[in-house]
């Protein structure tokens, strides 16, 4: 391999401090909370789609304390929608800890950081590097995907043997890098870098600050790195949901804290029509073709679920409530933990609602 990983570094500091992005609202701050908060937020989510959900949090959680003395219910309806639910259970249990057993203040190394809940290494690191500029390498999918094309590394990046040459290679980048390196520049330029220009798709080599010693780019082999996982058919799930309205109140379930939408509210889901049925029939309630709605379907990372709505108006009292359900108000719906599908659907049926 001919790359040098003396410039690289810089090289990428140079093009982030002229041509990366400046004004996002996590940046310029050594906040680790609100820097830990985004970093969390950003997992395998937009920018786009962080802004607003960033802002609402922080305007409700203004410190780690804060968020650490909520109870996990308050927290959930300001991550609904944002998916990856798991994601903000272990946020609150790490604000938790953070608030009971280091007195509301972030660990000061990224290995201390790496031992508390939902904090991975490269998450720490880069928490390190933009609160405390401590020189400790990232390795996301922007990186790993950058690194890849770069120092031209073959191998699915979810392997350990593949990772491991991936974090080899970002500690020898470091090490080689000046001392005086900024490493919040260098740190936020991996990851714009990723995002906008060694984009998975079609990367823009011409205008990368690395095109000098790329192997991807000398031997026109952009696309076939990273490794492409093999294609498997995505799992199929189906369910039917059934939304049942008294007056403006819809009866929702809360779910349990683990599997997909783990803590949120939900409509009463069932595997079956058949199962369905059986509840209608406990509650007294009578179900016909004319309540069934348009089906839609989800998208999880690993499998699609397709969902048959059914919506019953009935002021019958809910027989056998169980502790998870509860009645919303159609008007409080966009401020409670459900999912985005729910509250499409909710949100579909409020309207109707509002032109009678
Ligand atoms: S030259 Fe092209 S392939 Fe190589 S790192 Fe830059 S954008 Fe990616």
């Amino acid at each position: 391999m001919k790359n040098s990983v003396a410039s690289v570094a810089q090289s990428i500091v140079d093009w982030q401090l002229s041509h990366g992005r400046q004004h996002l609202p996590w940046q310029h701050t050594k906040d680790p909370y609100r820097i830990w908060l985004s970093e969390i937020m950003l997992q395998q989510t937009q920018v786009a789609t962080v802004l607003g959900y960033y802002e609402r949090f922080l305007a409700r959680f203004p410190t780690v304390s804060d968020l650490g003395m909520a109870e996990q219910d308050e927290v959930m309806p300001y991550w609904a929608g944002l998916g990856y639910y798991a994601r903000a259970r272990n946020l609150h249990k790490c604000a938790q800890i953070l608030h009971q057993d280091y007195g509301g203040q972030f660990p000061r190394s990224s290995a201390e950081l790496a031992t508390l809940p939902g904090i991975g290494p490269s998450t720490a690191a880069a928490i390190a590097a933009f609160a405390y500029g401590e020189r400790a390498p990232i390795m996301d999918g922007n990186v790993k995907r950058v690194f890849c094309r770069y120092f031209g590394v073959y191998g699915l990046t979810h392997l350990r043997a593949t990772e491991k040459k991936l974090w080899e290679l970002a500690h020898q980048v470091l090490k080689a890098a000046p001392a005086t390196l900024n490493m919040s520049a260098y740190t936020q330029g991996q990851m714009d870098l990723g995002a906008q220009v060694c984009t998975r798709g079609q990367p823009n080599c011409s205008a990368c600050p690395l095109q000098t010693g790329c192997y991807a780019l000398e031997h026109g082999v952009q696309t076939e790195l990273p490794t492409p996982k093999p294609r498997t058919k995505q799992a199929e799930r189906h369910c039917e949901m059934l939304i049942w309205q008294q007056d403006q109140q819809v009866l929702v379930e809360q779910r349990p804290d683990s599997g997909i939408w783990g803590g949120l509210l939900t409509l009463p889901q069932f595997e079956s029509k058949a199962e369905l049925q059986r509840f209608m029939q406990n509650q007294g309630l009578h179900l016909t073709e004319a309540n069934k709605m348009a089906g839609m379907t989800h998208v999880f990372s690993h499998f699609k679920l397709h969902i048959q709505p059914w919506w019953v108006q009935s002021p019958a009292q809910l027989k056998e409530p169980t502790v998870s359900q509860q009645w919303v108000h159609l008007d409080q719906i966009d401020q409670s933990a459900l999912p985005a599908p729910v509250l499409k659907l909710l949100e579909g049926i409020k309207n109707q609602a509002s032109l009678f």
